[in-house]
């Protein structure tokens, strides 16, 4: 086994590495960019070298510099991680020639996989079953489109060099063929450098499923059974699991043979994935009717490999390190079985109700589900990420945060804890697809697991733009924790004291919130029981809640939950069991001041007792600060000034009852 390796990556996979790599004792370096200068690989690894500017052609894909890293640091091998130079032909030649073990197939083998048209030539010969479909080297139009007539439509034209769902078309008749070949060719030579295609046959309603295969340099092969990747959008996975449901042992072996197969005719070494297009002749029902078409194979680990970890219950990262120095397979085929059932769900800084827009910004919050040791994930949640509380997504690289993978003995059960385990995960600071993925999780299709490409936009009705807080709970959470807010800094604050004011009449306090674009107003009214009675819109009724543990228990017009509040600026960013929301809480108080600041005098924006001036007659003040305190409805709140300019006249003293509107004081 090596001593030492370099992880040529960054995120939750370069952590994901250097985790089995300490349990078996094994050194690591990282290496990083200028924006990952204090990333948490970086401290995730016992030597860290930095190669250059943010951008990946500056720092991730420089592979002499990595190359000359590992030399210098006295790596034996590196680990490419996924993406960036996991599937570069050249990169793996160049760690040979320097001495060092990539940890991955040969050379060879990557470049034999790294076209989908030579490839399907290959598998073509090793007897996989391929999608119907053109894949030749002659790249007249004329040809490929009487070879898409011959197809039959819908065809699919993909870029053979192609990657990450880019550059590929769906072409639904004859007549749009030129047209969608030229836009394919373009975006293939903007992305790739190579604009050869192939053609194939659009599976209608497909299901992607994919087998985890492993080599080793003996020759010898095993498959670790199937992920289903079905559920994508824009061609790219958003949630995977394994099994994949309704597989028969028969499909299974049938796939796994296939999928070991192609491996076998590249020679391959290592961790690899075979991905097949599945046809659902027979619909959702009868799953045995499914066959099976080679789509590509990712010559690397896949993100989603932790689901095969959770049901095998193996590290394949172990794997690879153990194959890479040259031991065989640790298993026989024979001794690999599946127990349980594990889902994983990518949480991606992105807005799926802008068309999956990819967000960037600051993880102000983040809090992530009670989980496991990724080496334990079995009957748990298990969270693989590379960022912590604080850190930046930035613009440079990949939008995904993190990973969660469930674990259960049943689909049903790692549903649920998905869910729960969705519910727990509380980012605040940039838009992520956390509720869209439990909308996913908990819709019908996905619950039945009727699984199919088209997923997403079949359910979209349930997916997009839904909002299971709703305007009520959300006011009732953002006042109960203003309230609560306000207890907390008066009981801090020497400033303010709160002796012996009683509410006489019924005191009513108005909220000013806008919940998606819309105002929303909202009265709180304090009884004489001192009870307190909530209006918002058609919904009123008595306000009560309760700081716990786990958040404020708050119950209004209904409704009944422990909910968590964080406050970013003028949003309140509502998290609740069933869902999470935004409303944002206008503090009247401060526009109140601006309101009446163009008179250069400050009124009191609720009835109450001034409680103290900060300020005297000829002080001179600036925008923003601190003028006075009133008091009212038991809480306290600053009154600051609007704008620079000198106190002309205070005109109440402390501890004097003030209507709503009265001047308090002057400025000039
Ligand atoms: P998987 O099947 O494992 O999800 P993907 O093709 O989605 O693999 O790629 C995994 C990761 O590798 C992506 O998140 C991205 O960071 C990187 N990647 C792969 N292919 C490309 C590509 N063509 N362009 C940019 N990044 C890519
Ligand atoms: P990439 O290299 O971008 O991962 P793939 O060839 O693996 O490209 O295809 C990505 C996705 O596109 C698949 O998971 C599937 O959803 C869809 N797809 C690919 N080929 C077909 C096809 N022939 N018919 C229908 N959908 C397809
Ligand atoms: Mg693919």
């Amino acid at each position: 086994m090596f001593t030492k390796i370099l992880i040529a990556n960054r995120g939750e996979i370069a952590c994901r590495v250097a985790a089995t790599a300490r349990r078996m004792a094994v050194r690591t370096v990282a290496v990083y960019s200028d924006a990952d200068a204090h990333a948490k690989h970086v401290a995730a690894c016992d030597e860290a070298v930095h190669l250059g500017g943010s951008a990946p052609r500056d720092s991730y894909l420089r592979w002499e510099k990595i190359i000359e890293a590992a030399k210098s640091t006295g790596a034996q091998a590196i680990h490419p991680g996924y993406g960036f130079l996991s599937e570069n032909e050249e990169f793996a030649q160049a760690c040979a020639k320097a001495g060092l073990v990539f940890i991955g197939p040969p050379a060879s083998a990557i470049q034999a996989m790294g076209l989908k048209a030579e490839s399907k030539q290959l598998m073509e010969k090793a007897g996989v079953p391929l999608v119907p479909g053109y894949h030749g080297a002659d790249q007249d139009p004329a040809l490929l489109k009487a070879e898409a007539d011959r197809i039959g439509y819908p065809v699919l034209i993909k870029a053979s060099a192609g990657g990450g769902g880019k550059g590929m078309r769906a072409v639904e008749r004859a007549e749009d063929f030129e047209a969608a070949l030229a836009s394919c060719k373009r975006e293939a030579t903007n992305s790739f450098g190579d604009d050869a295609v192939l053609v194939e046959k659009y599976v209608q309603r497909p299901r992607h499923i994919e087998i985890q295969v492993f080599g080793d340099t003996q020759g010898h092969y095993v498959y670790l059974f199937e992920r289903d990747c079905s559920v994508q959008r824009r061609h790219q996975k958003v949630l995977e699991e394994a099994p994949a449901p309704g597989m028969t042992q028969a499909l299974r072996q049938q796939m796994g043979e296939a999928a070991v197969a192609a491996a076998r005719a590249v020679n391959y070494v290592g961790a690899g994935t075979v991905e097949f297009i599945v046809e659902q002749p027979g619909g959702y029902e009868k799953p045995e009717a499914m066959k099976f078409f080679f789509m590509e194979m990712n010559t690397r680990l896949q993100v989603e490999h932790p689901v095969t970890e959770a049901i095998t219950g193996l590290d394949l990262v172990e794997w690879q390190l153990r194959v890479a120095s040259g031991e065989p397979l640790p298993l026989r085929q024979s001794d690999l079985r599946i127990s349980g059932h594990a889902i994983e769900a990518r949480i991606c800084a992105e807005n799926p109700d802008n068309n999956f827009l990819p967000a960037t910004g600051t993880l102000r919050t983040y809090r992530k589900p009670p989980c496991l040791a990724f080496e334990r994930a079995s009957d748990g949640v298990r969270v693989d990420d590379g960022v912590r509380e604080g850190d930046v997504i930035s613009p440079f690289y990949d939008s995904m945060i993190a990973k969660l993978i469930v674990h259960g003995d049943t689909r049903e059960q790692a549903l649920a804890r998905l869910d729960e385990a969705l519910a727990a995960t509380r980012i605040v600071g940039l838009a992520t697809n956390v509720q869209f993925l439990r909308h996913v999780v908990l819709s019908p299709s996905f619950a039945q697991a009727r699984l199919d490409t088209a997923l997403i936009p079949r359910e979209q009705a349930v997916l997009f733009n839904q909002e299971p807080v709703g305007v009520a709970l959300a006011v009732a959470a953002a006042v109960a924790q203003a309230l609560l807010d306000e207890q907390g800094r008066a009981g801090a604050d020497p400033f303010s004291r709160r002796d012996g004011w009683r509410s006489h009449g019924q005191v009513v306090r108005r909220f000013a919130f806008e919940f998606h674009d819309q105002p929303v107003p909202a009265e709180l009214t304090y009884l004489h029981d001192g009870s307190l009675r909530l209006a918002v819109g058609e919904a009123a009724g008595l306000l009560v809640f309760a700081a716990t543990a786990q958040g404020i228990d708050v119950q209004f017009a209904g409704q009944r939950a422990t909910v968590q509040v964080v406050a970013q600026g003028e949003t309140d960013h509502v998290f609740a069991p069933h869902g999470a929301t935004r409303i944002l809480n206008i503090d009247l108080l401060a526009h109140a001041g601006e309101a009446h600041a163009e008179g250069g005098r400050l009124s009191a924006p609720m009835p109450g007792k001034v409680v103290s001036f900060a300020v005297k007659a000829g002080d001179k003040v600036s925008k923003g600060q601190a003028l006075a305190v009133m008091e009212a409805m038991k809480m306290e709140h600053t009154i600051a000034a609007p704008a620079d300019g000198t106190v002309a006249e205070l005109l109440y003293s402390p501890g004097d009852q003030v209507a709503e509107g009265a001047e308090l004081l002057r400025l000039q």
